[in-house]
């Protein structure tokens, strides 16, 4: 993959990490920024491009987040920036639904097609990805005149007060913030590797228990949609068994149930498909995108059947800043960028090298349970040797000691003992390798 930037794709320590300038700015951080905010990298960044992020102090990191799964076309990529220039000199914001303009329009257009499905689709922008989780709720109960919600086990749906509710992990997410949104049902969810039935029969057991919940404790009939991230992002990247999405799909179709997928960690090409619900030819009936979407710049969308998005009332969607213009000029780089480049293809690449090396670790490990994921979306779960005990101790010394030797990793995971790799999907073969080679370096410092 050759990229297009004027930062070198290499990895280079110029001091310790972190350096002086990035220890005076994180100092000066304490002083002045909140305190309820997390860091995972303990450098302040100068510049990007690429798969390779710069510090203060000149340092350059192998970027294997992403900003969390969003730069996937590249930190800094050219088509993104041209297209934000250009329009940050036309104009920066009119407010869409007070003077509409194309960039929108365009953004709309290229989801409902890219989207899968083939039916007439429709789509409404937005700021975040809690945002577009929150107005894909307010439109299911909308159109089917129906409250109940139904979730799963180690879900991630953002940080707002629905979205709280809709999340699973308490700590940090949740705690103190309550009361949360009613309505909301969580479910079991088949992951695989924590399992307690018979791993055989995993997916028509999970399915049984689901429908067989929802009858008994909601009504199928009670229940506006069903929510699922197709693989599950904060949870720990767990990817549900073969026919678990197909059969919650039909059971929705069965029984006049929306199926959102959401595809905020999982879209526009991360997986090695522009959506993860594709790997299995699953048709979601709505669909909520953010992150991957434009390549930085804060936009989300919900794009769902026709005759589901048009329900609503005239007025009954909107923001200020929805589908911000210069959010839009970038999505619009973004969508051009993963065609003309190649990202589907190329995630799959990344999956391949990323796949294969994890695996060779876990081999050397034993404290790797599990390499799980799909594409450019790669987890390694964590655990005492001999047992399934989480190992949340070693997860940390692991990170910590890739981001002394310019690493960049994210932790993820309901127990906090998995460790994602998310990399920009344009990330060269050399600094994929070079991050792993430093990832040995750190299992076998333990
Ligand atoms: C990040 C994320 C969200 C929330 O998106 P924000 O833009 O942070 O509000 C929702 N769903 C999933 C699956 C996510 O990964």
């Amino acid at each position: 993959m050759t990229v297009l930037t004027s930062v070198p794709q290499q990895r280079l320590l110029v001091t310790e990490i972190p350096g002086p300038k990035s220890k005076a700015e994180i100092q000066r951080r304490s002083e002045e920024v909140s305190g309820g905010l997390g860091i995972a990298f303990p450098a302040v960044i100068a510049s990007t491009g690429g798969a390779i992020l710069v510090d203060l102090d000149g340092n350059q990191i192998i970027d294997m987040a992403a900003g969390i799964g969003v730069n996937n076309v590249g930190n800094s990529a050219q088509r993104v920036i041209d297209r934000v220039i250009e329009q940050v000199q036309a104009f920066s914001h009119t407010c869409f639904t007070v003077a509409p303009y194309q960039g929108y329009i365009d953004v709309c257009a290229k989801l409902n097609a890219h989207t899968p499905g083939t039916h007439k689709k429709k789509s409404v922008l937005v700021n975040s990805g809690a945002e577009a989780v929150e107005n894909a709720v307010k439109i299911a109960r909308h159109a089917t005149k129906r409250q109940a919600i139904v979730v799963f086990e180690h879900a991630y749906h953002g940080r707002t007060n629905l979205t709280m509710a809709l999340t699973a992990k308490n700590m940090p997410y949740k705690e103190g913030f309550g009361p949360f949104a009613s309505e909301i049902y969580r479910m079991p969810m088949p992951y695989e590797l924590r399992w307690l039935g018979d791993k055989a029969t995993i997916t028509a057991d999970a399915l049984e228990e689901v429908a067989h919940k929802i009858e008994k404790e909601i009504g199928a009939h009670n229940v506006a949609a069903i929510m699922i991230e197709p693989i599950q992002g904060e949870g720990g990247f767990i990817v549900p068994p073969k026919g678990f999405l197909p059969g919650l799909s039909k059971y929705c179709a069965e029984n006049g149930i929306i199926f959102i997928a959401d595809e905020v960690q999982t879209g526009f090409a991360r997986t090695g498909n522009m959506f993860a619900v594709e790997n299995e030819n699953v048709v979601p009936d709505m669909i909520i995108t953010a992150k991957g979407i434009a390549g930085g710049l804060p936009l989300a969308a919900v794009t769902g059947r026709a005759e589901i998005m048009d329900a609503i009332h005239v007025s009954g969607l909107g923001g200020t800043y929805g589908g911000n213009p210069v959010a839009c000029a970038a999505s619009l780089g973004v969508f051009e960028t993963i065609e003309q480049d190649g990202l589907i293809e190329r995630a799959r690449e990344v999956g391949k090298i990323l796949g294969h090396a994890l695996c060779e670790l876990a081999s050397k490990y034993p404290i790797i349970a599990e390499v799980r994921g799909r594409g450019a979306m790669m987890a390694i779960e964590l655990v005492k040797p001999g047992s399934l005990d989480p190992n949340p101790e070693a997860m940390t010394k692991v990170i910590n000691y890739c981001a002394k030797k310019g690493v960049l990793l994210l932790s993820a995971g309901t127990y906090s003992n998995v460790i994602r790799f998310l990399p920009p999907i344009v990330i060269s073969d050399e600094l994929l390798l070079d991050a792993m080679s430093v990832l040995d370096e750190a299992f076998a410092s333990l």
